[in-house]
């Protein structure tokens, strides 16, 4: 990419700002060279897998739906926005990096509770408790201590 005033190579972002629904990310950049400042959309490709529902239906992958479900989680948790783009892009990058055509959807659960565990416990365990509908205290204890004994629970597996 270069500078549109000069066209140096050198540039940095000041600022990223997603944009979900759209699947883009707008990002303020300035030369370093003349300081002129532009910017640039970058347009997510989709290579984003059907999600299989629970009831074996197909639905199209759906970032907002993921960005809400978190939203609640950390609710009145000392987190940022910034925090909260920051793991769902994390989350939706490694979504494409499977490079797989469907995921379950437990398997997008699992994701976000991996990534939530590395952000803040209690959104974690708050996100895991509404997402599992666990039907008894045991079994949420059984999951809650293996995901703290630092098991991988999310196995990328392309089920065709
Ligand atoms: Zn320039």
């Amino acid at each position: 990419m270069y500078c549109p005033s000069c066209s140096s190579r050198e540039l940095r972002v000041l600022d990223s700002r997603p944009y979900f629904e759209l699947n883009q990310v707008k990002r303020r950049r300035q030369c370093c060279h003349c300081e002129y400042r532009f910017t640039t959309t970058e347009v997510i490709e989709s290579g984003m897998p059907k999600v299989i529902k629970r009831s074996g239906a197909l639905a199209e992958f759906n970032a907002e739906k993921i960005r809400s479900g978190v939203m609640r989680a950390i609710d009145k948790r000392p987190l940022t926005l910034g925090q909260l783009d920051a793991v769902i892009e994390k989350i939706l990058q490694r979504i494409n990096k499977m490079q797989v055509k469907h995921l379950r959807s437990e398997q997008v659960g699992y994701m976000i509770i991996e990534e939530l565990k590395e952000l803040d416990l209690v959104a974690m365990i708050r996100f895991a408790s509404v997402y599992h509908a666990f039907q008894d205290a045991e079994s949420f204890k059984v999951f809650i201590d293996e995901i703290l004994a630092n098991k991988q629970i999310c196995e990328p597996v392309d089920e065709e």
